[in-house]
């Protein structure tokens, strides 16, 4: 198990990610006419490939820079985007409990104003709560004013409903703006990208999530993956449910420990400046 954790606060190729996640992150918004909504209109296998190609990522990153992966041996991230909800959270949490996994939950206020008792069972088996918006906005498009109520509104209702004061703010499909970042700054939290994904949000089978997973997955790798359906192109997030004791079996075979962002924080030598 490392002991320094150097957490990198910028982009910067990973070799190992021949598919590394892509600029549109999670699933493309529907409205109005866009380049997302276009992509809909294509076949799985292609958008796959689309968002493989992500010349824009980078540059954005750099511009609202965030975690995106650690810097440490011996252990990578598990985290959980857009949650909690009644399909797929208690499955998920199972899953966790008996792989002896810690992860992070990167709810949305909404959810848990919906599922309060599902954010508390987060917490109470030992599970770290984050930041994913009130609701699940794209705040490169939305009015600034409208991008800082959103944080705050989603940050305090979970405080409000859980006790938990979040550390971490996840933007929905990776794309923050001045007002995210100033709010998120005010609030008190940091911004957290990833590095690994398994491609959840599309319709895809355990095996396929299990591979992408696979494929992406290394020592300090921030893996992304969804408790949640509501914000997804799939009726139901319980594949992801599915794959976790296999991705947690391949990590373990490469030496790899999943834990939780805050685990993983102070276990290391430094703190996310
Ligand atoms: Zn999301």
């Amino acid at each position: 198990m490392a002991r320094r954790a150097h957490l990198s606060l910028t982009v910067r190729p990973m070799p190992t990610f021949a598919a590394s996640p892509p600029s549109t992150s999670e699933p493309p918004a529907v409205k109005p006419p866009s380049r997302a909504s276009l992509r809909a209109l294509l076949p799985r296998t292609a958008r796959e490939r689309l968002y493989e190609w992500h010349p824009g990522r980078a540059r954005r990153w750099r511009r609202y820079p965030g975690l995106q992966h650690l810097q440490v041996h011996g252990q990578a991230v598990l985290t959980f985007d857009d949650g909690p909800d009644e399909d797929a959270t208690p499955a998920v949490l199972d899953a966790l409990e008996r792989a002896e996994l810690k992860a992070t939950f990167f709810v949305l206020g909404s959810q848990v104003d919906a599922h309060p008792h599902l954010a508390r069972e987060i917490v109470a088996r030992g599970h770290e709560l984050g930041l994913h918006g009130h609701r699940h906005e794209r705040h490169d498009r939305i009015a600034p004013d409208l991008s800082r109520e959103d944080l705050a509104r989603g940050f305090h209702t979970i405080a409000d409903l859980t006790g938990v004061r979040c550390r971490w703010f996840r933007p929905p499909y990776g794309k923050s703006s001045p007002a995210a970042q100033q709010a998120c700054a005010e609030l008190g939290m940091q911004v957290v990208y990833w590095s690994a994904w398994g491609l959840d949000w599309e319709d895809v089978g355990v095996a396929r999530i299990v591979e992408v997973a696979r494929g992406q997955l290394d020592h300090g790798s921030i893996l992304l993956l969804h408790d949640s359906a509501c914000c997804a192109r799939r009726r139901s997030a319980m594949p992801t449910a599915e794959a976790i004791p296999l991705i947690a079996q391949h990590a373990r075979s490469r030496g790899i420990a999943l834990v939780s962002l805050r685990e993983a924080v102070s276990a290391g030598a430094m703190s996310p400046a």
